[in-house]
């Protein structure tokens, strides 16, 4: 069994979730690459333990994470187990479902049928009997909303998920699910959306409609997969996520345009005494309404760049206007 630092909450920062009564670190972890059956296991206990050592208590997860589908949730369950039991109340577990788990017609989407297996399903992987949090993790346009809320609000109701949360749904969508999750008696806790330099659609509409209805925004790939660092300016390098086959990161992604970006936003980064990395967390946490950011790591190192950020400078107004300028360039 492990011993996690005593000083682990000492120089994390934490912010309220919405108008809610959590709070979440500004850096979360989450474990969709580099946490499954195909990665090494050591590697993904050693950043699990560090991440908690250094005050993140958020690890974020979903049925289908891995590969395969699944592992990421018992590999997890099984560091927990092992190292972490007597913290289980410290930390605030996420789960999702949403995506492809099983086959047949019940194993996507929205239905309350999928939607309360695979949260017993991701349970039972974990170990726990509670999920702090549950999400829908994408909008059905096939299942009216309400079932898919009413799902959400049973599995709060039943005590497998403390709160409830959505994932990429449009500002629409978010503001119809906030409002029946209202009316049902479990207000929504959270909306986890993506967000980056490279990727920016929640600033039109949909932090508006957060604050509105007071739910935090935790959002996910700040760092575009690992576009915004420093990686891919020479090529991509071996063992990246852009060089694996189940890497979700595909090369065409990786255009010559976003490159020249990147390496002028990395001279902004080098010259505020910051990795591109860090600079790129600044930046998304820039936004007062976004709660925390889901970073993702392959390796310890780039878990310690990443909680750093909090104790490093605001980007200046000054700053922030440079880094615009090379964006919409
Ligand atoms: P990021 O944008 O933070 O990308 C993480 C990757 O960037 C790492 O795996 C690593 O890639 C690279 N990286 C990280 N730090 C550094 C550094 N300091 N220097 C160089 N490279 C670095 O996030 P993810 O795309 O991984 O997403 C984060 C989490 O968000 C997921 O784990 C998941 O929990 C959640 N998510 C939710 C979704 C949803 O639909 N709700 C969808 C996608 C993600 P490498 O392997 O190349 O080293």
């Amino acid at each position: 069994m492990n011993t996690p630092d005593k000083n682990r909450y000492e120089n994390m920062k934490y912010a309220r979730c919405g108008k809610s009564g959590l709070m979440l670190p500004k850096i979360s972890l989450g474990l969709w690459h580099n946490f499954g059956g195909v990665d090494v296991y050591e590697n993904a206990k050693e950043m699990v333990l560090r991440a908690f050592d250094l005050g993140i208590t958020h690890f974020d997860l979903a049925n289908n994470y891995g590969p395969p589908p699944g592992s990421a949730e018992e590999n997890f369950g099984r560091i927990l187990r092992s190292e972490l039991a007597a913290h289980r109340e410290e930390m605030i577990l996420t789960s999702k479902a949403g995506y492809l788990m099983w086959p047949g017609p019940y194993g996507e989407w929205g239905s309350r049928k999928y939607l309360i297996a695979s949260c017993d399903q991701s349970l039972k992987r974990m170990g726990v009997e509670y999920v702090d949090v549950f999400y829908s993790h994408r909008p059905d346009p096939d299942t009216p909303l309400e079932e898919t809320m009413m799902a959400l609000d049973q599995i709060v109701r039943s005590g497998k998920a403390l709160y409830a949360g959505i994932s990429s749904y449009s500002p629409e969508q978010s503001e119809e699910a906030f409002k029946i999750l209202q009316e049902l008696g479990t207000p929504c806790l959270v909306h986890q959306p993506s967000y980056s330099m490279f990727d920016r659609w929640v600033e039109d509409g949909l932090l508006d409609v957060l604050e509105k209805y007071g739910v935090g925004a935790v959002v996910f790939s700040p760092l575009f997969q690992g576009l915004l660092t420093d990686k891919y300016l020479k090529g991509i390098p071996e063992g990246s996520r852009a060089s694996k086959k189940h890497g979700f990161l595909q090369a065409s992604q990786i255009t010559e345009d976003k490159i020249e970006k990147v390496r002028a936003l990395n001279e902004i980064a080098s010259a505020r005494g910051q990795k591109m990395a860090q600079m790129a967390l600044s930046w998304v946490l820039r936004d007062e309404r976004v709660t925390s950011v889901i970073i993702g790591a392959s390796k310890v190192s780039q878990i310690e760049d990443a909680v750093a950020v909090v104790n490093q400078s605001a980007l200046s107004a000054e700053e922030i206007d440079k880094i615009e300028a090379v964006l919409v360039s």
